[in-house]
């Protein structure tokens, strides 16, 4: 199916010449690294299991290169760009497609729910690394009707959105991707299928949203807060850490007997369900 696709604007000699053409230099400070590896933008389209008719939210379109593949592969395109200066070379690079309406704006600051509405849709993007975290807590805690979202991440990034308790890379973001989701790495990407080429590797991360998240939580808001607290100070243990947040001494007490829970733990030990269990008897 994606052999059918063939996003031209995926080449160094392609971008090379749009974004001379149009008097430009990638933003360092925008985060951007355009890919020029028609074999990643394959990989991304296919690992979204786009097919004609899907409604895509596409985050930082750039010049084009993904949302080409997207195009081609059918989907009904809804791309968000930041940088001024690009949806004037957009309406050059995607002339033609019918199904791609690019929107000016800030991805943090638009509304999601008025601009794709309540029909499910997926989100895929090569994100801009400097606010790849907001970016991601913002599309999962809206609980917009997501299916899915595949996106180019740092590789450092990805490995604690898949972490598992214990180690060092398991944290806040942890916790809520996989509340949400069942993420999963389906690519690696070298800094050569980039223009200019970042200093860090690369990862494609496709998370399926669950129907329901991953454990109960009575309270969601408490869930979390009792999360940010055992994260925001790793070192504590997490009865101290929640000490630091605001808990009471007491209430700490009674709810980690009530969870049958050791109050000498670390946050980071806890799994999804002994949070929930903590969170609920709080
Ligand atoms: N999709 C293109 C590609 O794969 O070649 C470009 C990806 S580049 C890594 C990230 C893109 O996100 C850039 O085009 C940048 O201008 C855009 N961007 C940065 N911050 C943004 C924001 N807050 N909202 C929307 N787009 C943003």
């Amino acid at each position: 199916m994606t052999g059918d696709i063939h996003p031209r604007i995926a080449s160094r000699e392609a971008t090379s010449h749009i974004l001379k053409a149009f008097h430009l230099r990638a933003s360092k400070r925008l985060g951007q690294n355009f890919l020029i590896d028609g074999a990643v933008v394959r990989g991304i389209v296919e690992a979204a299991g786009v097919v004609p008719g899907d409604r895509v939210l596409e985050i930082g379109p750039g010049i084009g290169t993904l949302t080409q593949g997207l195009a081609e592969a059918g989907a009904d395109v809804t791309a968000v760009e930041l940088d001024k200066k690009l949806p004037e070379v957009l309406a050059h690079t995607l002339a033609g497609y019918g199904n791609v309406r690019i929107v000016p704006g800030d991805i943090l600051k638009v509304d999601l729910a008025e601009l794709m509405g309540e029909a499910p849709f997926k989100v895929v993007a090569n994100l801009p690394y400097y606010i790849t975290t907001p970016i991601l807590m913002e599309l999962l805690e809206r609980r917009l009707p997501i299916t899915r979202l595949v996106t180019m991440v740092q590789k450092e990034v990805a490995e604690r959105m898949t972490a598992m308790p214990g180690g060092k890379d398991y944290g806040a973001l942890s916790v809520a991707v996989q509340y949400y989701t069942e993420p999963e790495i389906v690519l690696e990407v070298p800094p050569k299928s980039f223009l200019p080429a970042p200093e860090v590797d690369s990862v494609v991360i496709s998370c399926r949203v669950r129907e329901k998240p991953a454990v109960a939580a009575a309270d969601e808001r408490m869930f979390f807060r009792v999360v940010k607290a055992a994260f925001g100070q790793r070192r504590k243990t997490l009865a101290n850490a929640m000490k630091g947040a605001g808990f009471q001494k007491e209430e700490i007490a009674r709810a980690f007997e009530a969870a049958g829970l050791d109050a000498g733990r670390r946050g980071e030990t806890l799994s999804l369900q002994e949070f929930a269990v903590l969170a609920n008897a709080l």
